[in-house]
Order: C-alpha cells, then sequence, then structure tokens
C-alpha cells in the first residue's frame, strides 16, 4: 500500500478512492472502507490464490472477473442466513471467495454424513479439486484448517 491511513479513526479516503478506481463504487464494501472498516485493499480470505498478491484487483466488469474485488458473507455464511452488511463481511476476490465456498460446502457435506477428516481428504483428491494454492493433495489437517478458517 501507498501509504498507512492517516489517522486513527473515521474513512480511509485512499481505500475509497481505489475501490471508486476499480469500478465499484456502492455497495457494502465501500460503505466499510468511508467508516474506516478496512484496513486495506486486499483479499482476506485464509487462501489468496491471486499470484499476484492478496492487493492485485481487477476492474469490475459484467460479468466479474476472477480477480475482481468481491464481498463474502463472513463470519456468517450465505446459506446460514448472512447478510451483506459491514459487520458481516470480508473482502475477497471473486476467485478465491468461489474456491472457498466449494470447498467448505463439499467439506460439509462429508462431515455430515460421518466421512473422517482423512477421508474427506482422500475423496477432494480424488475428485481432482484443486488443493491449497501451493500444495499439490489434500491432506486430514488441510481439510479441517480450510474448514475452521
Ligand atoms: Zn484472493
Amino acid at each position: 500500500m501507498a501509504k498507512a491511513a492517516a489517522s486513527g479513526s473515521g474513512s480511509d479516503s485512499s481505500i475509497v478512492d481505489q475501490l471508486r478506481a476499480l469500478g465499484v463504487k456502492k455497495g457494502v464494501l465501500v460503505q466499510m472502507a468511508e467508516r474506516g472498516q478496512l484496513l486495506a485493499l486486499r483479499c482476506e480470505m485464509p487462501q489468496c490464490h491471486q499470484h499476484k498478491g492478496r492487493g492485485a484487483f481487477d476492474p469490475v466488469t459484467t460479468p466479474r472477473t476472477k480477480w475482481a474485488p468481491s464481498p463474502d458473507h463472513y463470519p456468517i455464511l450465505k446459506w446460514a442466513g448472512g447478510q451483506l452488511l459491514p459487520e458481516n463481511v470480508r473482502l475477497s476476490h471473486v476467485w478465491c471467495n468461489n474456491r472457498d465456498y466449494g470447498w467448505r460446502m463439499k467439506i460439509r457435506t462429508m462431515l455430515a454424513k460421518g466421512k473422517s477428516l482423512a477421508e474427506i481428504a482422500e475423496a477432494l483428491n480424488s475428485k481432482g479439486v484443486p488443493p491449497a494454492h501451493g500444495t499439490n493433495r489434500w491432506t486430514a489437517a488441510m481439510v479441517r484448517k480450510a474448514y475452521v478458517s
């Protein structure tokens, strides 16, 4: 980031400006930036897949590209009734958000069926679900970490 938040309170206009430059002119992310609720324009997902770094975003187009900014429902996920409000949003890349959601749903379903973490790891590997960036196979520990992050 070019500069840190100038003061300890209030809106961070540099983040608002960066969002505007990407074509994000309204919505919950702008609201959060205006309230000083975002530290930086960075992907906040546990796993970020953008090789250029967590701060590299594409401008918003229709449809959004995989590296466009996206609000992720967190900590209360969308399927659990979470809403896109400042208290329930983390900033993500579209792709990182989709990947996280895909893992989470698969792991959740298998946990509910009584599968062990090792069995889930095996199933994800055999289905060809890409694991975390920088690794090539799911392990029991990675399954747990992905689910609880
Ligand atoms: Zn990301």
